[in-house]
């Protein structure tokens, strides 16, 4: 069924007066990046929906879309046609042949703003009523929980049918909330935090430390692709990646083997602090989940929070493993996920990582190593990379590969 035109609703919006003007003009604009690739799609956002017109696009495949927008609680397809009786009856047999089942009961709910147009609600209700069973001698009328409603709207500019009301992502409008940095690893947990952070109308700009020589192309290639993933919430996100190997030779070689993770990530951390602070990120992001190994502790959230003020915001922190696998297959980045290729962190583990590190010592022992120039370099070697939803980072070096051989 191709409809002309899908009404927007909004979910929890702020209520209040100018936060309410920006939230709409976020969303319409969220939704307009989402479906860039539709040229002849129309955005109208308004106060209470936003109606797309679709002139000619896919109906199915601009839900498809919109369903991964936040800040729409649901969506329903409608479709619009002239103001006669006949293309009224058309549209709605259209309609029904895909939704009335034999034995599902059925109501028709008319409104009329346009008080000019000769037939009124009561005459359109029964007439098209009537016309229904006609055609589905099976389904039945009912006024109290009818299984499908099919709303008729009579408009100055045309009749207006719909009969669908598909869930949306809900959440808000990813920008709302301001900037925030992900630590993006190229884990499970991650990238589902990131998810939920967006949910809640945070832009995320994603944060990716490497360690090459000792990890592959293909691992920070997973990592960009795990972002062309999230990147479908929002439209588009920036991937940061920084050289991480420098750090990580020094720690192993300067501080004690049982402190090389703390200390690894207490330089992460202030990393991430740092690029917040030049591109105006407000909080920093991560995929801790307590307990789920030695570093997610809380002995060892404090001796590495305590490298900063800024919040530290932990989406996944009290949910269990299988409920953040849950929501990773949802949306579709549990297959990249689990794809094994070496982390920077898996690389420089030490075999027992103390799960209770002392802050005095984890302070002491990483006066050991110049923290300003390891951060300078690591810096100055950040590349930024604006990456679309849906982009693909794993198979370009398939065909690469293959070309090679
Ligand atoms: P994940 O599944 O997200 O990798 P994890 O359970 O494997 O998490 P850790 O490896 O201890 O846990 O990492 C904890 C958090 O530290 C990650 O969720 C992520 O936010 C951050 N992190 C770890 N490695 C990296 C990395 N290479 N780049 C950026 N952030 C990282
Ligand atoms: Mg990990």
């Amino acid at each position: 069924m191709e409809y002309t035109e899908i009404m927007v609703r909004y979910g929890e919006l702020s209520t209040k007066g100018k936060n309410r003007k920006d939230f709409i003009a976020r969303l319409g604009g969220n939704i307009r990046k989402s479906l860039k690739d539709f040229e002849q799609v129309v955005v109208h956002p308004n106060r209470d929906r936003t109606h797309v017109t679709l002139n000619g696009a896919s109906s199915a495949a601009v839900i498809a879309r919109l369903k991964r927008v936040f800040g729409i609680q649901n969506l329903s397809p409608m479709l619009k046609v002239e103001k006669s009786m006949e293309a009224v009856q058309e549209g709605a047999l259209a309609m029904m042949k895909e939704q009335l089942k034999p034995q599902m009961t059925f109501k028709i709910n008319t409104r009329r703003s346009d008080k000019d147009f000769p037939i009124n609600t009561d005459t359109m209700n029964r007439e098209l009523g009537g016309f229904i069973l006609e055609n589905f001698p099976e389904s039945q009328v009912k006024m109290k929980n009818p299984d499908i409603t099919l709303r008729v709207e009579i408009r100055s500019n045309g009749i207006f049918l719909t009969s669908e009301v598909i869930n949306g992502a809900g959440g808000l409008p990813v920008g709302t909330a301001g900037k925030g940095m992900m630590m993006l690893s190229g884990g499970i947990d991650s990238p589902v935090a990131a998810y939920l952070g967006m949910k809640r109308g945070v832009e995320m700009e994603m944060v990716h430390f490497f360690s090459p020589p000792y990890t592959s192309e293909q691992a920070l290639a997973k990592a960009k692709e795990l972002s062309g993933k999230l990147a479908a919430y929002s439209g588009n996100v920036q991937f940061l990646q920084v050289p991480f190997a420098e750090i990580q030779e020094t720690i192993k070689e300067k501080c004690p083997e049982g402190y090389l993770m703390t200390i690894q990530r207490r330089m992460m951390l202030r990393l991430t602090v740092a690029l917040a602070q030049k591109r105006g990120g407000l909080a920093i992001f991560n995929g801790e989940s307590l307990g789920q190994v030695a570093s997610q502790t809380m002995e060892s959230m404090m001796a590495i929070n305590d490298v900063t003020t800024m919040p530290i915001i932990r989406p996944v922190v009290s949910m269990d493993k299988n409920e953040i696998i849950e929501i990773a297959k949802e949306i579709d980045t549990y297959d990249l996920s689990i794809m094994p290729f070496e982390d920077c962190c898996t690389i420089f583990a030490p075999p027992a990582p103390k799960t209770r590190p002392d802050l005095e010592k984890a302070r002491y022992y990483e006066s050991k190593i110049d923290v300003e120039g390891l951060m300078k370099r690591a810096l100055d070697g950040v590349q930024v990379t604006n990456i679309h939803a849906g982009e693909e980072f794993l198979n370009q070096n398939e065909e690469v590969f293959a070309e090679l051989l």
